[in-house]
């Protein structure tokens, strides 16, 4: 079973996707994380992507649509929540054709709608733990202690691709290549969409609500 998540930058991706893991068993297949790690640890991947990430651009096609291809395997069986994967029409028609050649398809893409100024504002609030990568945010979810994480301790930092210059250049990005999805998906008969400038539980019950008659029907 795939699922994909499609929003612009800051429309809660991240954040639904790891509730909806838990309650629903997904395997997590977030490629802004991937990155993201393979540039703290510097591997070879990491140094070709860094220069991307931090500038608000999107990775070249075949770095990612490879990384993904790593970590999926077993499209048919297993239960994938794709967050932040495909970015573009290249990557999507790239993983419909993988797919294909495994009988395997897409069950459902839910696209989190949101404005570009709220996408903006917490974009730009948001922080996250250095230590263990829980995410808080100084507006909407601050930490107890300021500066410092809750569950572990550990100095919050911002992400270097959530500064005001960068943040807008992603959503740009967005529009230009992520959002075209919507009617590519739309046209294959599997999106749904939902408001997210609502608070995160209200989002994550209206998405439970759309994927479980999908895993009713599995059963
Ligand atoms: P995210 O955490 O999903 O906001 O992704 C952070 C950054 O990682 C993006 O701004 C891109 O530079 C890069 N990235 C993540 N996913 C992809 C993708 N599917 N294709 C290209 N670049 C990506």
């Amino acid at each position: 079973m795939i699922i994909i998540l499609i929003g612009a930058p800051g429309s809660g991706k991240g954040t639904q996707s790891a509730v909806l893991c838990r309650r629903f068993g997904f395997t997590h297949l977030s490629t802004g994380d991937i990155l993201r790690a393979e540039i703290a640890g510097k591997t070879a991947i990491g140094l070709k992507a860094a220069e991307y990430v931090n500038n608000g651009k999107l990775v070249p096609d075949h770095i990612v649509t490879e990384m993904v291809a790593m970590k999926l395997e077993d499209p048919k069986g297993g239960r994938y929540l794709f967050d932040g994967f495909p970015r573009n029409l290249e990557q999507a028609q790239t993983l419909s054709g993988a797919l294909a050649k495994q009988s395997a398809s897409i069950d459902l893409v839910l696209f989190l709608e949101l404005s570009h100024d709220e996408a903006m504002r917490r974009l730009t609030s948001r922080r996250l733990c250095g230590a263990c990568g829980e995410v808080f945010n100084v507006m909407t979810r601050p930490s107890k202690k300021e500066g410092a994480c809750d569950k572990c301790g550990g100095a919050l930092v911002q992400r270097e691709d959530d500064s005001e210059a960068t943040a807008r250049k992603r959503l740009m990005v967005y529009e230009d290549l992520t959002r075209p999805l919507v009617s590519f998906y739309k046209a294959e008969q599997v999106l749904h969409e939902v408001d997210a400038g609502r608070a995160p539980e209200a989002v994550t019950e209206n998405l439970a609500e759309i994927i479980q008659p999908l895993l009713a029907a599995r059963q």
